[in-house]
């Protein structure tokens, strides 16, 4: 039998735990966090007006993309599953201004709860780190109201994603810390599609996230082939 709390991973949970002091730091283990947020929520601000909305971040973090919409005007509500990030978002919040509803639960508690209360639900760089993903898109789509909007992003499985996302990223260049993420995880764009298909969700856009060693900048663009986002609407 499955339980609303059982899609966690206690190893995945504790290294965010572990980490949780450095969130805001933007020199820290963070760092490609804060700095892919603005291209994010840009993109995100293509697709949906977020002023006076009520949205749902799901595995929220410290919150740089929940409190980056609540300084958007939206409502925001912001879910994790680490107990350690939510205290450090909870006192952040003050730091920034911004008002932001933080809970420690997951997205199938809260789909179980209060299904059809948000105009938009956004789970980013998320779905890679819980053992079934599938339950989670489709909470999202529990979660969000007929018409609403929903945002993924997470890394595709292919040769090339294991080499950028993993030995690139964190072994090489050393954007991430090692460990943080595992190939088996990673997610192709048709898994995640058909997934929110089977939820209800149709497919709107979607984009690539790319980062210049060079020039040491991310930026969005049409390869999907390693981190990616994804919009959806409910039907
Ligand atoms: N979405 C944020 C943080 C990404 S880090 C951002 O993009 O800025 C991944 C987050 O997912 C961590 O905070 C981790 O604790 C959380 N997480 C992992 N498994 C979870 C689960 N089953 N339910 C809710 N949150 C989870």
């Amino acid at each position: 039998m499955t339980t609303v709390r059982d899609n966690v991973d206690p190893v995945e949970v504790a290294k965010f735990d572990a980490l949780a002091s450095r969130w805001w730091d933007p020199d820290g283990e963070f760092r490609a966090l804060h700095e892919i947020n603005p291209l994010r929520l840009d993109w995100i601000r293509q697709h949906v007006q977020l002023s006076g909305t009520n949205v749902l971040d799901i595995g929220c973090g410290g919150g740089i993309l929940a409190e980056s919409m609540a300084a958007a005007n939206a409502r925001v509500t912001g879910i994790d599953m680490a107990e350690a990030p939510l205290a450090v978002a909870r006192l952040h919040q003050h730091e920034s201004d911004v008002e932001v509803e933080y809970k420690h639960t997951t997205a199938e508690e809260l789909a179980a709860a209060e299904p059809g209360i948000f105009d938009i639900v956004t789970c980013l760089e998320m779905l890679e780190h819980v053992p079934d993903p599938a339950r989670v898109v489709a909470s999202c789509a529990e979660l969000v109201k007929p018409g609403g909007h929903v945002f993924f992003s997470t890394i595709n499985r292919n040769p090339k994603s294991f080499a950028f996302a993993i030995v690139g990223a964190e072994y090489v260049l050393k954007l991430l810390p090692a460990g943080t993420h595992e190939y088996e995880k990673f997610i192709r764009p048709s898994e995640l599609e058909s997934w929110a298909r089977h939820a209800g969700l149709s497919h709107r856009d979607s984009i690539g996230m790319h980062y210049n060693p060079l020039t040491k900048e991310y930026s969005l663009g049409e390869n999907v082939d390693v981190n990616y986002l994804m919009y959806f609407r409910r039907e």
